[in-house]
């Protein structure tokens, strides 16, 4: 790859509709995930669930970044707990293809930029555990679930960044606005992670690994808020060009 060529950075995807009677099972992507990688100066390549380890691993090896975006929840036996009830859809096939792909970007130190049930999957991938629904087991937390019925960049409270994180070094610390589009959250935290950034209520928003050239969580959405909030554009600039020197 030569300086000025894009990196490619790989989006998992989701299922869409595979039950519908009549429908073809799908897999695709947020358009605002790929527009965001775009605008960063990255070329987007999605990667389907795939079972077969060695097919996934030959797609991975041609990624200069990995992104991990939004979409169901993880199955809790991942993390060693039976499925609560207020837990959501659960996806067998994308779990597998992202825990592999997370442990082995965490392992290698190839960029991870995780959003949503991203930071989830590498907060699990890596060892930890997540509540399966913040509503019924953490009642005192605030509402973290502002989906359906407004726009998604809907600021809907404020996360605290913690100084001397790689977040803050590009966010800058302390308090800023977000978007939230989760009803599940980080638990107990995977050895190697460090929280970098809390809503107001003390659930945790962004995780990073120190020990690692750019490995970034966050619970909201930035990619819904390139248009309108220069730090989300920051945080995508920041992994395609960590993307790009790898
Ligand atoms: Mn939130």
């Amino acid at each position: 790859m030569t300086a000025s060529e894009p990196p490619i950075i790989g989006l998992t995807t989701i299922t869409i509709a595979p039950a519908q009677e009549g429908r073809a099972p799908r897999q695709g992507q947020n358009q605002a995930y790929i527009d965001a990688v775009v605008q960063a100066g990255g070329a987007p390549l999605l990667i389907p669930h795939l079972a077969e380890e060695g097919l996934l691993r030959t797609v991975y090896d041609r990624l200069a970044g990995l992104l991990l975006p939004g979409g169901e929840d993880l199955d809790p036996g991942q993390y060693g707990e039976e499925i609560h009830a207020k837990c959501g859809a659960i996806s067998a096939e994308r779990d597998a293809t992202e825990l592999r792909l997370v442990r082995w970007a965490a392992a290698e130190g190839k960029p991870i930029l995780a959003i949503c049930r991203g930071i989830q999957v590498l907060n699990v991938g890596l060892g930890g555990s997540l509540y399966q629904d913040l509503t019924s087991q953490l009642p005192a937390a605030d509402r973290h679930d502002w989906y359906p019925g407004l726009p998604r960049s809907y600021l809907a409270h404020t996360v605290s960044v913690e100084a001397g994180t790689r977040l803050a070094a590009l966010l800058g610390a302390g308090r800023q606005a977000v978007n939230s589009l989760h009803h599940q959250a980080a638990k107990e935290i995977a050895p190697g992670l460090v929280v970098a950034a809390t809503a107001p209520d003390g659930v945790v928003e962004a995780l990073e690994a120190s020990d690692h050239p750019f490995a970034l969580g966050v619970q909201w959405h930035p990619e819904e808020l390139v248009a309108t909030d220069d730090r989300a554009r920051r945080l995508f600039r920041a992994f395609v060009q960590a993307s790009r020197e790898r």
